[in-house]
């Protein structure tokens, strides 16, 4: 028998939700309308009602089996870290340019990155702020084109 206590979220209330989980078949959890559901505690204390529901854990065991916390995070972090990822394991500069261009959401195309490039080179033109960030991000990027279009 192991009884489980998790603090109450309603603000000002130091009750706690309460429940024994020993009974729960997690291959077969209950549904109640429509949804997985072990228990329904209350707050001892304010009474707000909650639900027990089956969930995904992940844990990681240190050498002496003993449970460390993993810290969980959002779909759209490791979204960003994908593509992060991606950028840098592409080694081809026109698409290390297309994938930055696509990360940040601008329109420019390559070859408008490196017109910019070529001409804030010779005559120092004015550069849009989003111009700007593109070149100071992928400068290695559009000089390793700009080496291969001279070749
Ligand atoms: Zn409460």
């Amino acid at each position: 028998m192991s009884i489980e206590a998790h603090r109450c979220n309603v603000s000002g209330c130091k009750g706690f939700i309460v429940f024994e989980n020993a009974d729960f078949d997690s291959s077969h959890p209950p549904i109640v309308n429509g949804e997985f559901e072990f228990d329904n505690p209350c707050c001892t204390e304010c009474g707000k009602e909650f639900k027990v529901v089956p969930y995904y854990a992940v844990i990681s065991l240190d050498e002496d089996g003993n449970i460390e916390d993993v810290e969980s995070a959002c779909i759209t972090e490791w979204e960003k870290r994908e593509r992060q990822r991606q950028f840098d394991a592409e080694t081809d500069p026109s698409l290390r340019i297309m994938n930055f261009l696509v990360e940040r959401g601008y329109t420019y195309t390559v070859s408008d990155v490196i017109a910019n490039y070529s001409r804030h080179q010779e005559i120092g033109c004015y550069l849009s702020y989003t111009m700007k960030d593109c070149i100071d991000n992928l400068e290695s990027e559009i000089k390793s084109l700009l080496r291969e279009i001279e070749a």
